[in-house]
């Protein structure tokens, strides 16, 4: 095979260590996938924790990079709703059985037989061509730029999915914790959505944009006093927060019927005392990325609404210094990697 068909891509060829440039043959285009040409991918918190294999599930040499955006370069035999030229992008899920209950109703996300990932024993977008199925491909509204598209391939659908689920009226009283990538798209789509929005930070610095994105109320993260005003009023808590937290504190912002939705995913266990999770009807919820029904509609919302993340470029090949930024809560708010040629 000449050098040419190789993928060039960016990889960690060990847990923790820098990625650095690496080639792979791509395995011969399947009838249900499309080959892109990846020009832009934004950086989620999780590919810093699949690179240092902070759950264990990372296989190397691995090839990060779930929120692509890129062009249609090539089309298998099956694939008909797509042509070559289509801007399109690929999120955390590249395939799912498509036959579940779950996957029938739209959630993939939870397919009852595991659905595959972008990086989970599959090459991802930090490279200069993907293959995946074109099933999981979503074609990018035009009003939305492809920068401003990559990061609601992970992020935004991450977080549009549980407001989407849990507000049920205007006003609902919404917290997010953590103002990073998640965090501030979730400030935007909980107050278009209508909520009252309070964002939750160990970060002073970040107040004056938390209320630029649409936040009415801004907490400062960490004492007690600074906690108790708010004790025990939120209907809704989306924790975006990518280390362990006390949980305890998370939980006890909770009114009745309250429910605490995590979406960060440090390691880490929770103790929750049963009495006022009982007596106040409340509940502790997870949520992962989502299916398809609400990825077209989130995109769909997010063009409408000209939701977009406030982003920072920087080029591919300065991925590791992008890594850095991240890890270390310098990122503003999320860093997206532009393909050079
Ligand atoms: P990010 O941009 O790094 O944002 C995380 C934010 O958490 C930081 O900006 C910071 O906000 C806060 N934070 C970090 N360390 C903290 C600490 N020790 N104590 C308190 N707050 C802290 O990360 P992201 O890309 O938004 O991802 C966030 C998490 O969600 C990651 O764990 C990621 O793996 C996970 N994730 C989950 C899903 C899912 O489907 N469930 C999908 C995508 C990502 P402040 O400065 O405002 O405090
Ligand atoms: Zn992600």
């Amino acid at each position: 095979m000449p050098d040419s068909t190789k993928v060039k891509a960016y990889a960690a060829l060990n847990a923790k260590e820098k990625l650095q440039p690496w080639e792979y043959e791509p395995d011969a285009l399947k009838p249900d996938e499309i080959e892109i040409k990846v020009t832009h991918n934004g950086l989620c918190h999780t590919d810093i924790h699949m690179r240092d294999n902070d759950w264990g599930v990372s296989q190397f040499p691995l090839v990060a990079g779930h929120e692509v955006v890129g062009e249609v370069i090539e089309i298998g035999e099956g694939v008909t709703s797509l042509k070559i030229g289509d801007r399109v992008g690929f999120g955390w899920i590249r395939n799912a059985c498509g036959r579940c209950d779950y996957c029938l109703q739209g959630e993939e996300n939870i397919c009852r037989n595991g659905y595959q990932g972008l990086i989970l024993g599959h090459h991802g977008g930090f490279a200069n061509r993907m293959r995946a199925s074109a099933n999981f491909a979503y074609k990018i509204p035009d009003a939305l730029d492809s920068a401003s598209a990559a990061p609601l391939l992970c992020a935004g659908i991450t977080v549009y999915t549980p407001l989407r689920t849990h507000i049920k009226r205007p006003n609902t009283k919404v917290g997010v914790m953590g103002i990073g990538g998640l965090g501030h798209l979730a400030i935007k789509f909980a107050r278009e959505m209508g909520a009252e929005v309070t964002a939750f930070s160990t970060s002073p610095t970040k107040e004056k944009e938390a209320k630029e994105f649409g936040a009415h109320y801004f907490q400062k993260w960490g004492t007690t006093e600074e906690m108790n005003a708010v004790l025990g009023t939120f209907d809704l808590i989306i924790c975006t927060v990518s280390s362990a937290i006390d949980w305890e504190a998370a939980f006890s912002l909770l009114g009745n019927n309250g429910i605490l939705c995590l979406v960060g995913l440090p390691v880490s266990t929770m103790n929750i005392p049963l009495l006022p999770l009982i007596f106040g009807q409340k509940m502790v919820a997870g949520s992962v990325v989502g299916g398809r029904k609400y990825m077209q509609e989130m995109l769909e919302f997010a063009a409408l609404n000209q939701i977009k993340p406030m982003v920072e470029l920087l080029p591919l090949s300065q991925i590791n210094e992008a890594m850095d930024k991240v890890a270390s809560n310098q990122a503003r708010y999320r860093i997206v990697l532009v393909s050079e040629d």
